[in-house]
């Protein structure tokens, strides 16, 4: 049974407080294991890679077969029925204009004092993307982290994919060539992510490390952040769908049903204004989990994290929701897009009954790499802006230096740094020698 709450229950702050808290990710600890594998990399190159993999994923490797050769893809890709390769193409091309839209513009302009100054974009040269493949493949994962890659300009795309008894997806490998992946090691874990931070014989390092993989890819990431980027910690999938009472109550179970049918740690929550839409949803839910092939997944995340809030009114349930700050967060109501307008923190907001969170998992444009555990509250999802470094500008005419070097003198004397201060005053003093323009 999930939860029920009931904002005006007398304990309801109580028992909102004890979700809030709630730690829904695997605490095993892993560091230790991790750091021995990174080291290992490191040291034994690829070696240690053919080592690992035959240890965790049951296949023999070789320096030589670490790489995906392109006759093995292009035999691999040749599988895929034209059915699949559409609904990707589709995918991809609809991930591809949206996070076009995303580029940022450079910036330069003259100030009142001379000055010009500006900002300038430029894309990491090389991005390696984990993609999870230990239980399950993800070629929807491969074109949420390569698509946005390729559109900042990055050169270089590398994608490390477990294939666990040499099991390999085709449409993973169909993905990765619909984004443009120059390289593709099917390697996994911890591994995968040392190669790709530190680079090895065979694979050259990347700067950015992205994507998704269970606890010991986290931890790896975690681990190698500093040596290269990484994007995000992602933890279990969450999603908070707010309704109002003229909604039919299959769609709503079925969408909490998605979220936990990822993972027993999903969560899935359900505000409404009308009680009686609570309860109808439940027993949707009831009634069509035992159908789910992963009913025992979704069976267990709803059982241990699902909760259903009765709210007065929906400005009620949007201070909630800005409370839970969720990954998901579905607006089935009238006005979806004045809800939205108050909600906000948020990883990505799906408006009206037919916008079911599930295609943006696919097809819908937006990125499904979004922040979890309340970390909408201050940061975004994946975008074209995390393969880009942003680089500040300045140049000052010698008239420019003489308005506002002093200041700098002046501050550079009272941070005690008397090179700070002769740099600007050596030039300072040939410009009051010359001349004025
Ligand atoms: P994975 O590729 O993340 O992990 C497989 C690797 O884990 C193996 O190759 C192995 O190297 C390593 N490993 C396994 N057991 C180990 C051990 N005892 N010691 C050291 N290393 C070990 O694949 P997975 O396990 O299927 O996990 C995928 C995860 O990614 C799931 O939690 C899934 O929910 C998540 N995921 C998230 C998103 C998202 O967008 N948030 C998308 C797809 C998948």
């Amino acid at each position: 049974m999930p939860v029920t709450l009931n904002t005006s229950q007398p304990d309801f702050e109580a028992r909102l407080a004890e979700m809030l808290s709630a730690k829904r990710e695997d605490s095993t600890d892993v560091n230790a294991a991790v750091a021995a594998i990174i080291a290992d990399v490191r040291h034994r190159g690829d070696a240690a890679l053919c080592d690992l993999t035959r240890r965790f994923d049951r296949l023999d490797l070789t320096p030589g077969t670490l790489r995906f050769s392109p006759d093995e893809i292009a035999a691999h890709v040749a599988k895929v029925t034209a059915e699949d390769r559409a609904a990707l193409s589709l995918a991809a091309e609809r991930i591809r204009a949206y996070h076009a839209r995303q580029m940022p513009d450079d910036a330069s302009w003259t100030d009142p004092d001379g000055a010009s100054l500006g900002w300038r974009w430029t894309p990491v040269s090389a991005a390696g993307l984990y993609v999870p493949g230990g239980q399950a493949a993800y070629p929807s994962s491969v074109l949420m982290n390569a698509v946005p890659a390729r559109v900042a300009g990055v050169e270089r795309l590398v994608i490390c994919v477990p294939t666990p008894g040499g099991v390999v997806n085709p449409l993973v490998l169909l993905a990765a060539q619909l984004s443009g992946v120059d390289e593709i090691y099917r390697i996994g874990g911890a591994q995968a992510v040392a190669a790709m931070a530190y680079g090895t014989d065979t694979i050259a390092p990347v700067d950015k490390v992205t994507g998704p993989g269970n606890a010991y890819v986290a931890a790896a990431k975690r681990q190698v952040f500093g040596r290269v980027g990484i994007d995000m910690i992602a933890g279990p999938s969450e999603v908070l769908v707010i309704a109002d009472g003229d909604q039919h109550p299959d769609w709503l179970a079925l969408d909490l049903l998605a979220q936990a049918e990822h993972d027993a740690d999903a969560q899935s929550i359900l505000i409404t204004t009308d009680p009686a839409l609570g309860h109808a949803v439940a027993g949707a839910v009831d009634r069509i989990l035992p159908t789910l092939p992963r009913a025992q997944i979704a069976g267990a995340s709803w059982r241990d994290y699902g909760t259903i809030i009765v709210v007065r009114d929906l400005d009620e349930a949007a201070a909630l929701s800005n409370r839970i700050a969720p990954e998901h967060l579905e607006l089935c109501v009238d006005d979806p897009e004045g809800l939205a307008a108050k909600c906000v923190h948020a990883g990505a907001i799906f408006l009206g009954s037919h916008t079911p969170e599930a295609v943006g998992d696919y097809v819908s444009g937006p990125n499904h790499v979004l922040p979890t555990a309340r970390s909408a509250r201050f940061s975004s999802g994946l975008s074209v802006l995390d393969f880009l470094k942003r680089t500040t500008m300045a140049r000052l005419t010698p008239g420019a230096l003489a308005a506002i070097g002093p200041a700098a003198m002046r501050l550079a004397a009272a941070e005690g740094l008397q090179a700070h201060g002769e740099s600007i005053r050596a030039r300072l003093d040939m410009v009051n020698e010359r001349p004025a323009e």
